[in-house]
């Protein structure tokens, strides 16, 4: 096992919460188990604080980092290149290292994505999918499954302007069909039973509110369909027990979380995951 030293690269995360991330315990184990010298550490940063943290980072040869609440949108302003996918969503949540500057990646949509591709065997591609919420992970779930080839994204949001922007962002960026709806609009049943995925991407039933779910019915879905929730904790959260309820197959938030960690990590390392092992020590931390 290696040792922090003088050769040990330096990585970490931004944010305002960020004692609650679990990307330290995920990097951590992987550089110990492919025995690398890298070691990741949760940085909190004041509010304000952004520019001369992201200077600090550089000077002090920081490889990367993750960037998380609230910073996602603001470090724009302190990179000097920006990957494809960032510049769709609107959002950075990894900064890679480069000889100038760093450079702004977003693999939270890609993450999304991969997990279903890994651990379901799913594609995008031909499905339509229903996006609950229009928050920050539901622009960046949306528009990268608009970039993978689905064939239409439906955005249901309590702000019914927050879905439209999304809605109109994948229509310019992919020219897939997107339409948004508030939870008002009636209709909404047929507009959920006819979709491949549902997706949820409201803080509705997160940890410790596990009792809140969004506003669908149990009669809306159908048991071709896979729904998905982007909260892992709870591992099971009340609206993933509906769809199970239901029949429907169920996936949960943790997936997302790991690949989306998956992909930085190879950006910094050049290195696969070691996602077995990720996931063994995930689901020991949460006791699933
Ligand atoms: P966000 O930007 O704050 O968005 C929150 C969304 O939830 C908005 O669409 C909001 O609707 C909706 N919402 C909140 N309270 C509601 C209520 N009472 N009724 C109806 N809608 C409500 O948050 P985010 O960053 O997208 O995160 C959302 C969830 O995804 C969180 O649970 C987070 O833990 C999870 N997440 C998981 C991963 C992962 O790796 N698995 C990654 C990112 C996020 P309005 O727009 O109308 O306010």
């Amino acid at each position: 096992m290696q040792h922090i030293n003088g050769n040990t690269k330096l990585l970490g995360i931004i944010g305002n919460p960020v004692s609650h991330s679990l990307s330290p315990l995920m990097h951590n184990t992987a550089f110990k188990e492919l025995d690398i010298n890298y070691s990741y550490a949760p940085l909190l940063v004041d509010h304000g604080s952004l520019a001369e943290a992201i200077k600090g980072l550089w000077s002090l040869g920081f490889y990367g980092v993750n960037i998380t609440i609230p910073f996602k949108e603001e470090v724009f302003d302190h990179v000097i290149d920006l990957s494809h996918e960032a510049r769709l969503i609107g959002a950075i949540n990894t900064l890679v290292r480069t000889e100038n500057g760093f450079r702004g990646e977003n693999t939270d949509g890609q993450g999304f994505i991969m997990a279903l591709k890994e651990e379901k065997g799913w594609e995008p591609v031909n499905k339509r999918i229903a996006i609950l919420g229009a928050g920050g992970s539901a622009r960046a779930v949306a528009i990268s499954l608009a970039l993978a080839g689905a064939e239409e994204i439906i955005i249901i949001n309590r702000s019914l302007a927050k879905a439209k922007d999304i809605a109109d962002t994948i229509y310019e960026v992919s020219g897939i069909l997107s339409t948004s709806y508030s939870w008002e609009t009636q209709f909404l049943d047929e507009v959920i039973s006819n979709c491949h995925m549902v997706v949820n991407t409201t803080s509705l039933g997160m940890s410790p509110n596990i009792e809140q779910i969004p506003p669908i019915k149990e009669e809306w879905l159908t048991q071709e369909q896979l729904i998905v929730d982007l909260i892992y904790n709870p591992a099971e959260t009340k609206f993933l027990q509906m769809a199970k309820q239901k029949g429907c197959e169920v996936y949960n938030g943790l997936g997302m979380l790991i690949y989306q960690g998956a992909l930085a990590f190879n950006l910094w390392t050049g290195k696969e995951m070691p996602i077995k092992k990720i996931r063994e020590t995930l689901n020991d931390y949460f006791q699933i």
